[in-house]
């Protein structure tokens, strides 16, 4: 008899604990039956299952939770090991009555193996059910919402420590505030006397400004403040206008565009400023004409909103009225520029830019626009007065003094030569100004001609006296030498006056010759290298043989070699020795010096004569030039000597000058440059 059949067991079947027999058919399962509380706890019929392999009628798949593994686990372990297993509460959803949804269902499982030998591997399954739906969610619930009480005790502790520490602040943080507004307190206080102190302090900065300062307030232009010095420009006291409204305190503005100008001002909240304004202004008591540079500041209240201006008033009438008469000068400058024909000429001395004036560019042969170097300045003087020149300008820098050359330029272009007159001049930096080196230039071009045509006629004249002169010296000569020394000794004493005075005239028309040749461009040097101190001691030497009534010294010096003409150098140095002659008295002592100065070679002829007055110093050396004196009426001459000394010296790139007291002597110099070791 099958054992299912067995009264006892059925009668254990059917309690009513729900319960289902599977076959042990591993792993289909199939399910033999169910009682009918199973149909309660799971409102499935056993027919609905019976005969379906217990997958097929509990598809895991489909309801969800963890059963389905489990029990199939737990149905294999029964039968391999035939013994009892009990399933832990596991989820298993199953439909609703209704059957129109999966309700969530807690269930666990006693599986016992039932055969019906007793041994061996069993026959069947009787699982036995137990819903644990309530218990299990309630459970859930339960540690749910421990859990969410813990959660809370934590908050809760870790809120109430936070407030604690927040307490702690605010105690500490009311401990700083107190300190803190006893602190403010004391700076309001100090503030305030601070202020006190700077608005005092301002009132009389305002007081002792050298410009003139008011202030206005409100939209009247109340006069709070006003300084002595804008009092002094509006003609009044601070009595009629402080603490007054603008046209009430000056009452003269009415209708004058002053008011409109400030009162825009303040309402535009925009500040106006104008320079050299022209006004008046009371000054010694007297009404006059001035110049005033004026700004006017509007004054805002702290939030924004305007409540006053400052105005600023300086006086500047001497600052235009100065600036007035440079531009008055210097437009007199230009009118007499423009009028004596002057190129002009600068060169900064930083930035070595040079700067030519239209006219300069002019006689160079220049477009006023076109660009003109400076090196076209140096190119375009004739050969033979390069040197010179160059020395001269390098000069001027060096020493800082001024330079005045005649020279030729060859006229760009055309070729033509011009004679200009040059002046320059190193002005060293001041006041914010650069050094710069300036000059003047004019064409003389014209005048030269003339003077050429004067020259012609000198040299002509001279060449014609010369002739006879000669003739005159050899009949002299003659006759001196037919006369008997003891018969004749009257007449040969005449002849030898009389060869003295035509030695001199010679001389004379020689120094007309020569200027003569030197002004046409016929001086040529013929340059060598020799001892210039040789040459001194030859020509002193020769003047102490002419002079044997002076005492000449020539202090010992060193060689110096330098490359000229030795000839022309020759008669400077006799010209400087028979000057110091002709004018010192008799038995004078005369010194001659030549010594290495600064890589030159100067000579020095001192003497103690007549002496030259400060004024005639600078012009001794132009042409013709002769002092004007009672004294130098018993001393004949032309004013040509020291004319050629220069224009010689200058042929050298040498410079010559002289130093002299009035009635104590003179000391002429004259230096040139020396031939490098
Ligand atoms: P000159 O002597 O023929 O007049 P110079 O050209 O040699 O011409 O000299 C120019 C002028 O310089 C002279 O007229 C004289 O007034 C002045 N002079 C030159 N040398 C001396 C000197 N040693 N002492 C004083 N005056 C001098």
């Amino acid at each position: 008899m099958n054992i299912l059949n067995e009264p006892l067991f059925q009668a254990v079947f059917n309690t009513p604990v729900p319960r289902i027999i599977f076959c042990t058919n591993s792993p289909d399962f199939t399910i033999v039956a169910t009682n009918e509380a199973f149909k309660v706890s799971t409102h499935i019929t056993g027919r609905e299952i019976t005969g379906k392999s217990v997958w097929e009628a509990f598809d895991p798949e489909e309801a969800g939770g963890n059963g389905g593994l489990l029990l199939m686990n737990a149905l294999m372990e029964a039968v391999e090991h035939n013994r009892r297993v009990n399933i832990p509460s596991f989820r298993y959803d199953i439909p609703s009555v209704d059957m129109s949804r999966l309700e969530i269902n807690w269930w666990q499982i006693e599986i016992i193996p039932v055969s019906a030998i007793g041994i061996g591997r069993p026959d069947y399954l009787l699982l036995t059910i137990n819903n644990t739906t309530g218990p299990t969610l309630s459970n859930q619930v339960i540690e749910a919402g421990l859990q969410r009480e813990r959660v809370l005790n934590e908050e809760l502790a870790a809120a109430n420590e936070e407030l604690t520490t927040i307490n702690e602040e605010l105690i500490h943080s009311k401990a700083e505030l107190q300190e803190l507004n006893n602190e403010l307190e004391q700076r309001v206080v100090r503030r305030t006397k601070d202020l006190t102190e700077s608005e005092n302090r301002f009132r009389n900065l305002v007081q002792q400004a050298p410009v003139g300062i008011a202030i206005y307030s409100g939209p009247q232009l109340i006069i709070e403040l006003a300084n002595d010095k804008i009092l002094e420009v509006w003609g009044h006291t601070a009595a009629e206008v402080i603490g007054k409204p603008l046209l009430t305190g000056r009452p003269e503005l009415n209708g004058h565009t002053y008011v409109q100008v400030i009162t825009q001002v303040y309402t535009s909240q925009q500040p106006h400023s104008a320079f050299e304004v022209k006004g008046s202004v009371i000054r010694n008591g007297k009404l006059q004409e001035g110049y005033f540079d004026v700004l006017y500041q509007p004054l805002n209240s702290s939030c924004g909103t305007a409540n006053g201006l400052i105005a600023v008033i300086n006086d500047v009438t001497e600052r235009v009225e100065a600036r007035k008469s440079i531009e008055k000068a210097e437009e007199m400058l230009r009118l007499t520029v423009d009028f004596a024909e002057l190129g002009t000429w600068f060169i900064n001395a930083e930035t070595r830019e040079f700067i030519p004036s239209a006219r300069l560019k002019k006689i160079f042969g220049y477009q006023p626009d076109e660009y003109m170097p400076y090196e076209a300045a140096i190119n375009q003087i004739s050969d033979a007065y390069q040197d010179a020149v160059v020395s001269a300008v390098e000069r001027a820098i060096s020493e800082g003094q001024s330079y005045h050359l005649e020279y030729p330029v060859v006229e760009r272009h055309t070729g033509k030569l011009r004679w200009v007159k040059a002046t320059g001049r190193l002005y060293p930096s001041a006041e914010g100004e650069p050094a710069h080196f300036s000059g003047t230039l004019i064409d003389i071009t014209e005048r030269r001609q003339n003077d050429q045509r004067k020259n012609d006629f000198i040299s002509m004249v001279s060449h014609e006296l010369k002739t006879p002169l000669t003739s005159l010296k050899a009949y002299l000569q003659v006759l001196q030498a037919r006369a008997v020394p003891d018969a004749d000794s009257f007449r040969i004493s005449i002849l030898g006056k009389a060869e003295v005075q035509v030695n001199k005239m010679h001389k004379m028309i020689n120094g007309f010759l020569s200027v003569a040749a030197l002004e046409s461009g016929k001086m040529q040097l013929v340059k060598e290298q020799f001892n210039l101190d040789d040459t001194v001691q030859e020509m002193v030497d020769d003047a102490v043989i002419s002079n044997p009534r002076f005492r000449f010294h020539f202090l010992p010096c060193e060689a110096l070699q330098v490359v000229a003409d030795q000839d022309k150098l020759g008669q400077v140095i006799t010209n400087l020795l028979s000057n110091a002659v002709k004018y010192s008295p008799d038995g004078g002592d005369i010194i001659v010096d030549c010594q290495k100065v600064n890589g030159t070679a100067r000579v020095s002829v001192q003497d103690n004569g007549i002496g030259i007055k400060k004024d005639d110093l600078p012009n001794l050396f132009e042409r013709f030039y002769r002092v004007q004196s009672d004294t130098m009426k018993n001393f004949s001459g032309f004013g040509i000597g020291l004319y050629l000394c220069a224009e010689i010296v200058e042929r050298h790139s040498g410079h010559i000058w002289a130093e002299s007291e009035e009635g104590k002597g003179s000391t002429f110099y004259f230096s040139l440059p020396l031939v490098e070791d």
